[in-house]
């Protein structure tokens, strides 16, 4: 008899050397070990006859050996096996490379199963180095499992079978019988059983369901406490709702989607407890300005708001836009960034901390240590995956618990969302301000470039303006590809001789840079070459036309980003990706990018191309790994593990309960991997 708490090495048949090699596949003790899932299932039973085999797709057969095995040696090393079956109807080769292991099992006049792809090239089908088994035993469902150097799956299939047949007594079910009803979830055992040895697919669906469920629900109940800890009562309760005046001063006229952002935003600060919400909006979804009403009925309650921006750039261009949507309104609006003149910090700092600066923009500099407010109420961070959690922190303890905001203009994958802003409440723009024309993309190689910048020429000359994105600062960086100093230079000179060319970098001093961002807003510069530097927020509707070279060395949720800086007024505007790169990748990206603007599609894309790891840069937010749930797919699940982790929480928010004290375990053993900040 065995336990689940026992170490691997003393289950049958896993000596000491085989126990480290199942600690590098991360299974220590048996209960490691059944948690091992299978990463996909070889079907030994249904068998396949010969005639109907599926050329390239694996299947079983059964078939007798109808003459001895013949051996051949191609060239030294390359020995190949060779022997005709026959399944009553036809006959098919096996031939085995190299294995004469296999090669002596196989007797002439003997049945046997194999299992593998069949290809038919010639007029016999062939069977090569396949799978080979004992027909009467070997009918069932196999599991595979990840495998690692020395450990087959074969190998890990035997150890598993042993510790379920010698296993003494199994975990209790952290799910309550309602819940599991509820969510129409198999038992625990049932589920452990099956995801090694199904009867049949149906029942190893329902396994893996159940499984991925109970660790979906311990990552939700993980991330509800994170959230409830972190909700203390607040300081900063809003009486005084000001949207409706805010909303009258407006050019536009909000969109649904905002008018509901900016309610939820509203009730939040209006709550208990402060805000803790994550806006969330496609490109040019207008973000900031249900920021600034947020900012505007904080503001007319008598708190201060700080709005943080990740480049100087972005936050000058929020000044300017909050200056002018709270215009009029008696709400003092400030800048300090790092480039602000010593002289004006002083003033603005003075300003804030007397209380007379109302709302505050600016970059990293609104967190240093001298800066300090005199009533801080409402912080809102834009872009903010590209804070660190400590810069987000820093600002938030300016105030005494102020409501919290972020914005991120990155569509999230909804399930990867729930994920990440488990502790956040989220508000949706899930829609555009009318009006708003779809962007034709194109992508193209550098043969028809010429043809492009032509296009380019034709709308300047109708008095619009134009991006060209390239993705390096200084020549030679990687040879080969163009410099956006030299570039710009050389298009100047060439082919847009006679516009106005302005070139924008990252290496630029920063009022470089605004003089230059400057004049592509007034429209003195035409064609604007630039570097990711515009990847965020800005904002100029008379630019139409953006040209991204070198296409390929840009992510799909990075090209979604800067396509988002057109498309932003009333005219049509073009995006051309120009690309040499025939990869597969680099065309499956392209595709993308041609057939959709919908950002959420592509950051699902995106993020099944990457996985979620790399989706924004592996542990940026501290998230558990899953070893069964897919957050690409398994959307329905999470939610419906959300909500029972949610009725959970509600009615044990600290899981004190006895009966909950199995899933409080399993919540901090999941969070445990990621370290310290996890649940503590
Ligand atoms: P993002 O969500 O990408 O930050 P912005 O807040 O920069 O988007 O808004 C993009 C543009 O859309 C701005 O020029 C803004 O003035 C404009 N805008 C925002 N909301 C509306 C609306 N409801 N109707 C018309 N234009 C709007
Ligand atoms: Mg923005």
């Amino acid at each position: 008899m065995i336990r689940l708490d026992d170490k691997l090495q003393y289950l049958k048949g896993v000596g000491e050397k085989r126990a480290i090699q199942f600690k590098r596949l991360g299974a220590e003790t048996v209960a490691d070990l059944l948690a091992i899932y299978p990463r996909a299932y070889e079907d030994w039973s249904r068998l396949t006859k010969i005639a109907n085999a599926v050329p390239g797709e694996n299947c079983c057969i059964k078939a007798f050996v109808v003459n001895p095995v013949k051996k051949g040696e191609i060239r030294k090393g390359l020995t190949i096996f060779k022997c005709d079956v026959h399944d009553g109807e036809n006959l098919m080769t096996i031939t085995i490379f190299n294995n004469r292991f296999a090669a002596a099992k196989l007797k002439e006049g003997d049945e046997y199963l194999f299992f593998g792809r069949v290809t038919n090239d010639s007029f016999r089908r062939e069977m090569i180095n396949p799978q080979i088994e004992r027909p009467g035993t070997g009918e069932r469902i196999r599991p595979i499992y990840p495998q690692t150097s020395g450990l087959s799956t074969y190998f890990i299939e035997r150890c598993v079978k042993r510790a379920l047949e010698e296993l003494e007594g199994f975990p209790a079910d952290i799910l309550d019988e309602d819940v599991r009803r509820a969510n129409g979830l198999i038992g625990t055992e049932e589920a452990v059983r099956n995801i090694h040895f199904p009867s049949d697919h149906e029942a190893a669906a329902k396994a893996r369901k159940r499984l991925c469920f109970d660790e979906l629900y311990v990552l939700q109940t993980g991330m509800m406490l994170i959230k409830h800890r972190n909700r203390s009562l607040s300081s900063c309760v809003i009486k005084d709702d000001r949207t409706e005046e805010f909303i009258r001063g407006l050019p536009f006229r909000l969109t649904n989607a905002q008018l509901r952002a900016v309610k939820e935003g509203i009730a939040d600060l209006a709550g208990s407890r402060p805000m803790s919400r994550l806006l969330q909006g496609d490109v040019g979804s207008g973000k900031t300005v249900v920021a600034a009403a947020l900012c505007h009925t904080a503001a007319k309650n008598g708190f201060q708001c700080a709005v943080m921006a990740p480049t100087e750039i972005l936050a000058q261009q929020h000044f300017k836009t909050f200056r002018s949507l709270l215009k009029g309104t008696g709400i003092h609006v400030g800048l300090i960034t790092g480039s602000t003149p010593a002289a004006e910090k002083t003033r603005i700092k003075a300003e804030l901390a007397s209380g007379e600066c109302d709302v505050c923009i600016g970059t990293h500099a609104l967190i240093q240590n001298d800066v300090v407010f005199k009533d801080l109420g409402l912080v809102i961070t834009d872009e903010q995956h590209r804070f660190g959690v400590k810069q987000r922190s820093a600002l938030i303890e300016k105030g005494s618990k102020p409501h919290t905001l972020v914005m991120s203009a990155t569509p999230i994958p909804r399930t990867l969302a729930l994920m990440i802003y488990g502790d956040l409440d989220v508000s949706v723009l899930d829609e555009l301000p009318a009006g708003r024309k779809r962007i034709k993309t194109y992508a193209i190689d550098s043969t028809v470039k010429a043809r492009a910048y032509g296009y380019v020429k034709k709308h300047l000359n109708e008095g619009r303006q134009a991006y060209v994105v390239c993705p390096l600062v200084e020549e030679g960086e990687i040879p080969g590809l163009t410099a956006a100093e030299a570039f710009a230079e050389e298009l100047s000179a060439k082919v847009f001789r006679g516009y106005t060319v302005g070139l924008l970098h990252g290496k630029m001093k920063a009022k470089e840079k605004e003089a230059v961002m400057a004049a592509f807003v007034a429209g003195n510069v035409q064609i604007l070459v630039a570097t990711t530097v515009i990847e965020v927020g800005i904002d100029v509707p008379n630019a139409v036309i953006m040209v991204i070279e070198n296409a390929e060395r840009f992510g799909l949720s990075q090209l979604h980003q800067l396509r988002g800086r057109i498309g932003r007024g009333e005219h049509q505007s073009t995006c051309i990706l120009i690309s040499d790169d025939k990869s597969q990748t680099a065309q499956h990206r392209l595709r993308t990018m041609c057939s959709t603007s919908d950002g959420f599609r592509i950051a699902e894309e995106d993020l099944k191309l990457r996985g979620p790891g790399d989706f924004f840069g592996k542990r940026q937010h501290g998230l558990p790994e899953m070893k069964i749930a897919d957050l690409t797919t398994d959307i329905e699940l999470l939610r419906s593990a959300q909500e029972a982790a949610r009725a959970l929480i509600e009615d044990d928010p600290k899981l004190k309960k006895e009966q909950n004290s199995k899933i409080k375990k399993a919540v901090i053993k999941l969070f445990e991997a990621v370290g310290p900040g996890g649940m503590n």
